[in-house]
């Protein structure tokens, strides 16, 4: 076998195979190109998801006709002045994508540089990597290519492509990072005829905020917060959701290095430890994360497809990431998600039912589709019943009537003697009483809240425990009588084990003979625990988690153990001036929105909602 140097085609179709891998991965270079060349507006038309046709046409500066003919060499760049690679100011600068793309399809280009005079612009055509004449074609302004049969001269790779559903879901993906970066730029997508999206330019100050609300729909406004800080290495700004607005996967966690969409372990890590006290296992926040930073301080040329990027300092860029999102957390605050009185409304509406259907002996025709809803006074909709066996009851009507101008008998009050109505102006209102000893019923100046008892308080004991375990100032409380418990030899050597540990949390423990240890001291908070009970879910705890986990996961486990002792349980009855003290509380403590366990602690429904629910707007 004999050396030889490979043909620039050969070595273009070898570059496109890490460059171009689907349509999407092409459409994300051609579009890059347009956002360098400073277009205001981008579309993006395909058909049959990329395969038989991709055209973008742009309005950026466009190319003259030497440029047009360089363009296509492979590392020509017009974005490399100073050949300086530490310091990159676009998207492209590796000159790859044009020759890498032709090489595998059929491409035209056709662009007019915004300086020519000429009435027309220039066109060139590259079949397979081959060069056709350049020659002038119209176009009044920017840039217009076509890719037809992409990977037409590689079939291996054509194989690879999955259904044209399949591959549009990936182009959609991928655009909507572009779009979501470039808010200031209009873009649509037409695939088959068909329009997906067609984004319109946002100049104002909420740009962003109006972009990503397009893109995401639903619920973008009620549950993210806005956060940005500004550190001397960096801007990080973008929106964050609200703990309790949170999905299974972590596909919904964009992150965005000086606009470029990347892919980054680190910055997953750090959303993960920044809401870790606030969402359970297994659950992800939804984040658009931005950061700015010089562009010396990050390296894109880590792969071609500038997905990855290595950062100089990742550990400092990661507690930045976490110190901004701590900071917007503490801003959301006591905020629980507004999906949530939402989903409450949502769970109310197909409960509206005939009264009539709740008293004894009309249960069984009662058989009415559980989605249909119905006013009570309008006849229409029992013919659109799906139960043919229902018969509209008229001794209903007339039970309404008879209350309604019933002679008016002494009313029971619906608020208690002890209701404080100067504590409505509170955001968490003024107690009015409670359910199944369990929720605190509150009213507030534009609505109601139900509150959760038990989880508000774990929450806001757990973060003043913790609140005193970080200032090292953990108030304990020795014990008159040590509690002795006794427990087998393999618990009490694990206790052990973690002596020092729990002592850090005012948990002291000694041996004690054989086959016992006592309890010689408590933190304060915990008081009024059953500590026989709290020793034992901690050698639960350290049996389920302690195997190999970070101190910091450890505090957190200790914490919410304590925590879940401590608080009031479900079940206990509270005076109204308690139920207040613990309203009071919970807004004057960090995070009260979510139980340590990340579910919510109160739900809120506005006057509003109440209204809708009896359809009175
Ligand atoms: P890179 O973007 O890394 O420079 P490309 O192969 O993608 O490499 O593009 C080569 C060059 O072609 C660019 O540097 C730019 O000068 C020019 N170019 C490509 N697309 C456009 C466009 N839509 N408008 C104006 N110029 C373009
Ligand atoms: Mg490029």
């Amino acid at each position: 076998m004999t050396i030889k140097i490979l043909s620039n085609t050969t070595i273009n179709r070898i570059a496109a195979g890490e460059v171009v891998e689907r349509p999407a991965s092409a459409i994300k270079e051609l579009v890059e190109n347009s956002l360098d060349a400073g277009a205001s507006r981008v579309d993006i038309i395909i058909e049959n998801a990329g395969r038989n046709l991709i055209t973008i046409i742009d309005d950026g500066i466009g190319m003259n006709k030497e440029d047009l003919e360089l363009s296509i060499e492979r590392h020509a760049t017009s974005k490399l002045a100073d050949e300086d690679i530490n310091q990159i100011d676009f998207f492209g600068f590796r000159g790859e994508a044009l020759p890498s793309i032709a090489s595998v399809s059929r491409m035209a280009i056709t662009s007019k540089h915004q300086n020519s005079n000429d009435d027309f612009a220039w066109s060139i055509n590259i079949i397979g990597g081959e060069k056709e004449q350049i020659s002038p074609a119209s176009l009044t302004k920017g840039t217009k290519i076509e890719v037809r049969d992409l990977f037409f001269a590689t079939p291996a790779r054509l194989k690879f492509l999955k259904t044209e559903k399949t591959e549009t879901h990936y182009i959609i993906e991928t655009l909507n990072k572009i779009t979501m970066a470039n808010p200031n730029v209009s873009f649509s997508l037409t695939n088959n005829n068909k329009e997906i999206f067609d984004y319109r330019a946002y100049l104002s100050e909420d740009a962003l905020y109006n972009r990503i609300s397009d893109i995401a729909g639903k619920g973008f406004k009620e549950n993210f917060t806005f956060i940005e800080q500004e550190y001397p290495e960096c801007r990080i700004f973008g929106f964050i959701s609200t703990p309790t607005y949170n999905t299974g996967t972590s596909n919904e966690q964009y992150f965005f290095i000086n606009k470029r969409p990347i892919r980054d372990k680190l910055l997953s890590v750090a959303v993960k430890i920044a809401y870790q006290d606030f969402i359970p296992q297994g659950r992800y926040p939804i984040v658009y994360l931005f950061l700015e930073l010089d562009s010396a301080l990050v390296d894109v040329n880590v792969h071609p497809s500038k997905y990855e990027v290595r950062f100089k300092d990742s550990n400092l860029i990661k507690n930045l990431v976490i110190s901004a999102i701590k900071q917007g957390i503490r801003e959301i605050g006591s905020k629980a998600s507004d999906h949530l009185s939402f989903a409450a409304i949502d769970a109310f509406i197909p409960e509206t039912r005939h009264p009539e259907a709740f008293t004894e002996g009309s249960r069984d025709n009662y058989n009415m589709d559980s989605s249909l809803k119905f006013r009570m006074t309008d006849d229409k909709v029992f013919k659109e019943s799906s139960s043919p066996t229902y018969i509209r009851p008229s001794a209903f009507t007339n039970k309404i009537t008879e209350t309604i101008f019933a002679p008016t008998t002494p009313m029971v009050k619906a608020v208690p003697e002890d209701f404080d109505h100067k504590q409505v102006d509170f955001p968490l209102g003024s107690a009015c009483g409670q359910i199944h000893n369990t929720y605190i019923l509150s009213q507030t100046e534009d609505g109601m809240i139900l509150i959760d008892q038990h989880a508000a308080h774990e929450r806001i004991f757990y973060e003043r425990l913790k609140k005193q375990i970080i200032n090292q100032q953990i108030q304990t409380q020795r014990l008159f009588i040590p509690e002795i418990i006794e427990l087998s030899e393999h618990i009490i050597e694990r206790l052990l084990s973690e002596k020092e540990e729990l002592a850090k949390f005012g948990l002291y423990i000694e041996a004690f003979g054989n086959g016992a240890i006592s309890v010689t001291e408590l933190p304060a908070l915990l008081k009024c625990a059953d500590v026989r009970k709290l020793i034992l879910d901690i050698v639960a705890d350290i049996d389920e988690h302690m195997g190999q986990i970070s101190l910091e996961k450890k505090i957190k486990h200790f914490l919410a153990t304590f925590a879940c002792h401590h608080s009031i349980r479900a079940g206990r009855n509270l005076s109204i001036k308690e139920m207040n003290d613990l309203l009071r509380e919970m807004e004057s403590t960090e995070h009260t929105g979510q139980c340590n366990h990340g579910r919510p602690t109160y739900i809120k429904l506005n006057l509003k909602d109440i209204e809708r629910l009896f359809e009175r707007v």
